[in-house]
Formats: structure tokens, C-alpha cells, sequence
């Protein structure tokens, strides 16, 4: 078994207890492996042990690996957890089946029309900055719930979670706790939160979906 294979596996287990202590169902939280960097010699290892949910944060990095994985093996689902520029809006919409970043309404009109264009809807969640770091992407902590409802009234999108980043240098805790508030008064079910560093954390918080990169394929 390779090593990515067999972390995989020990996040997977350590997913399992985190449920267990917090409580809730097993198999409520699922794994996004965040594969970014890694090329298919990498990634196919652990598609083979039975992953199937991954995460990329470039569209063109994702394009070049992809679509060929896609054809070889079923049921991919593929996660956009990066900044979505408004010009690559259709290659997003063409390529991934969840858009975890769309922060602005410039990005959600162009998902609209892409959408609309080529019949096919990925699910879409929006990016908070709960950190309110003027580097990051994301909206608002203030303005998150006002642009969720905005989403689906004015252009017509349903957005589906929430996904946040919370400063590198900080307790994430208040973070997921605010991810969670926020998506209890939007009325959106699933939270991507946690990463290699925090997601046992992120479980205790409610994360529906942890994003995993460098503790399943190692360092970048
Ligand atoms: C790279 C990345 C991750 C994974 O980070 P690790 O610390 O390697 O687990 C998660 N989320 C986003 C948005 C990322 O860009």
C-alpha cells in the first residue's frame, strides 16, 4: 500500500472517532481530498482504494489531470475550493460537479449564464472570510447571508453550503462556530470546513465536508 494510500486510511479512521466523540452519525462528514499539485500517478492510488471526492484550487491545473480520471474511473466528484476568476466560469461549470468559492455577484451572474448555457449545474456553496483578511476571498461574515438569499432570488442559483478558511495563525474553533451560525440563518445544510491541521475540530463543529490535502498526499 502506498503512503498516500495508507494516510488516507488513518484520516479516514481518525474522521470515524471524530464523529463518534462528537456525537454524530458516521459518514456524516466527507472527505475532500484536496490533490492539488499531485499529478494522476499520485491521485489514482487512492481513487483506487475508493475515494471518489477531491478538491483543486486552479481550474487550468485541473483541467490538464481531470477529465481523464473522469473518463477512467466512475462517480468522480470534483470540488473547486480555489478562487474562481470570472473569466474561467466555464471551464468551472464544464469540469467540476461542487463550486465551494462563489464569493461575489459578478461570479454568480457568469455561473448563471454558464449554467444556463450548457445545461449542466454544478452545486454551488458560497466562501465566507470569517477571518475578514483583506488577502482572502470570500464574503463578508456580514453581508454572507444577504448574499445567499441574493443567490437564489436575483440570479436565480441554489447555493448549497458554506465553506471557510479561517486565518492560519489563529484557533480556528470561533471560525467553524461562525461558519455554522451562518449557515443556520441562510438556510444551507452542508459546511466545508477543516483541512490537514484542523479537521477533527472542524468535525466537532458540524463540518459536513473536511478538505484533506497534504495529510493524504503528503507535503507540496
Ligand atoms: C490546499 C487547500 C486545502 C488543503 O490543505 P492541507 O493543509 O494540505 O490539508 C484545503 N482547502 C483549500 C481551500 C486549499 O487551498
Amino acid at each position: 500500500m502506498g503512503d498516500a494510500v495508507q494516510q488516507f486510511f488513518a484520516v479516514k479512521a481518525k474522521i470515524a472517532a471524530a464523529e463518534r466523540e462528537a456525537g454524530r452519525q458516521a459518514g456524516a462528514v466527507t472527505v475532500v481530498a484536496v490533490s492539488k499539485t499531485f499529478d494522476a500517478a499520485d491521485i489514482s492510488p487512492v481513487i483506487e482504494a475508493g475515494q471518489r471526492v477531491f478538491g483543486e484550487n486552479r481550474v487550468q491545473e485541473a483541467q490538464g489531470k481531470w477529465p481523464a480520471l473522469k473518463e477512467a474511473f466512475a462517480d468522480i466528484e470534483l470540488h473547486l475550493i480555489g478562487p474562481l476568476q470570472s473569466n474561467k466560469a466555464r471551464e468551472a461549470v464544464a469540469l467540476f460537479d461542487v463550486i465551494e468559492t462563489v464569493d461575489r455577484d459578478k461570479i454568480a451572474v457568469e455561473l448563471a449564464r454558464e449554467i444556463a448555457r450548457q445545461g449542466r449545474a454544478p452545486k454551488l456553496y458560497v466562501q465566507v472570510n470569517t477571518g475578514s483578511e483583506p488577502q482572502k476571498a470570500g464574503i463578508e461574515p456580514r453581508d454572507a447571508v444577504a448574499f445567499v438569499t441574493r443567490c437564489r432570488d436575483v440570479h436565480g442559483l441554489a447555493i448549497e453550503g458554506l465553506m471557510c478558511i479561517p486565518p492560519a495563525d489563529e484557533n480556528p474553533g470561533p471560525h467553524f462556530a461562525l461558519l455554522e451560525k451562518l449557515g443556520q440563518e441562510a438556510g444551507v445544510a452542508k459546511l466545508s470546513m477543516g483541512m490537514s491541521g484542523d479537521y477533527e475540530t472542524a468535525v466537532a463543529f458540524g463540518a459536513t465536508s473536511v478538505r484533506v490535502g497534504s495529510a493524504i498526499f503528503g507535503s507540496r
